[in-house]
């Protein structure tokens, strides 16, 4: 099977230290030539579609606005671009708009005011972040915010919704805090199974109240808070390509921005450089394929779980909080308790693999 998607961290420089952040932010970055090259050859491995992080990607300025100009136009690709929103200005918004329809723009948010926020993205980000959410809605630009759900702002993603809503926002993304990089030091702000489902729960009946997407991209096991859920989500998976949520090795990997190869953004293991293989010889190598059997293996409690086949977690997570493959998913609750809740749903429904 061949790859679809790559993530690709573009730059390891950044003008905020975020205490969560999990970006490899060392090693030589890639000249604006190497960025064209690798650009192409992805082109020609078959991937449709860039997911563009760093750093933070809009540093490398006019460098960034030819990337991604090039990737849809002259490749035909989709883009998804993660921004911190901090340095987001007028002649940004200007060409993201000329890429409307294969370009959408995701922006970090941690709370709904400055105390929550701040408090992990450093002094005076919260404001920022709503004038770049304002100024992209001013020219039309499809724009998601990505919150990375801990013991500081679960409480509080109501008031996030509410707030999206409100400065036109189309999807919220919550995803997980996996500890590695500067993360790694945050390990008691990861919530727990119970937290993980009592969260879920409410940010699913979020979607009926509020003109949102929500996704919870983070988590594997999120269609277990309700039947419904999870009898949709294992029939939307049918005609999947994958029908498990991790596509590590299967359907995605990411490049570092020293032009690594890497299995998965959040598993920061280098598989060879791009200066020294080719995309084909990463692809099929045998590292790749150690990767590739974690995620389709089912270790621990996943072992015995009835919806193995659509799930398995997030060997990302695992890997980062044990140290090693063979434990199943430490946010899932479904280890301590059988989940057979039922509602009447018609609501948009969080379908979904990991990015
Ligand atoms: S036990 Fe494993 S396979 Fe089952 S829902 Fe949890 S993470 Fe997924
Ligand atoms: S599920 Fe986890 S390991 Fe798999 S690709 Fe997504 S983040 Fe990476």
């Amino acid at each position: 099977m061949r790859p679809k998607r790559l993530t690709w961290f573009i730059t390891n420089t950044c003008n905020l230290k975020c205490g969560h952040c999990c970006a490899i932010l060392q090693g030589k970055q890639l000249s604006k030539a190497e960025l064209f090259e690798v650009l192409d050859r992805a082109y020609n491995f078959g991937i449709q579609e860039i997911g563009l992080t760093g750093g933070e990607p809009l540093i490398r300025g006019e460098e960034t606005r030819e990337l991604c100009l090039c990737a849809v136009k002259c490749y035909d690709m989709k883009v998804g671009f993660d921004t911190n929103g901090t340095l987001l200005a007028e002649e940004h918004a200007k060409w993201m708009s000329e890429l409307q329809g294969k370009f959408s723009v995701a922006i970090s948010l941690e709370g709904p005011n400055a105390q929550v926020n701040d408090h992990i993205r450093g002094n005076r980000t919260f404001n920022r972040v709503i004038n770049a959410l304002d100024l992209l809605a001013e020219y039309g630009i499809t724009t998601g915010i990505a919150v990375t759900l801990a013991r500081y702002n679960y409480q509080h993603i109501e008031e996030i919704a509410k707030l999206a809503e409100l400065h036109s926002v189309s999807t919220i993304s919550f995803g997980r805090l996996v500890p590695i990089g500067r993360a790694a030091y945050l390990r008691d702000e990861i919530l727990t199974p119970n937290e993980v489902r009592y969260t879920l729960l409410r940010a699913y009946a979020l979607t009926e109240k509020y003109d949102l997407t929500i996704r919870a991209s983070g988590f594997p096991f999120s269609f277990a808070i309700t039947e419904q859920l999870r009898r949709l989500t294992r029939e939307h998976r049918e005609s999947e390509e994958v029908k498990q949520y991790c596509g590590m090795g299967l359907t995605k990997f990411a490049i570092s921005a020293s032009g690594d190869f890497l299995p998965c953004p959040f598993i920061q293991h280098p598989l060879g450089n791009i200066h020294k293989s080719e995309f084909q010889e990463f692809w099929t190598s045998g590292e790749m394929e150690r990767y590739r059997k974690i995620a389709t293996s089912r270790a621990g409690q996943c072992s015995a779980c009835p919806d193995q086949d659509i799930c398995g977690g997030c060997p990302a997570m695992v890997l980062a909080f044990y140290g090693g493959p063979d434990r199943s998913d430490p946010q899932c609750w479904r280890k301590y308790e059988d989940i057979s809740e039922d509602r009447e749903d018609k609501r948009k429904l969080p379908l979904h693999s990991c990015t």
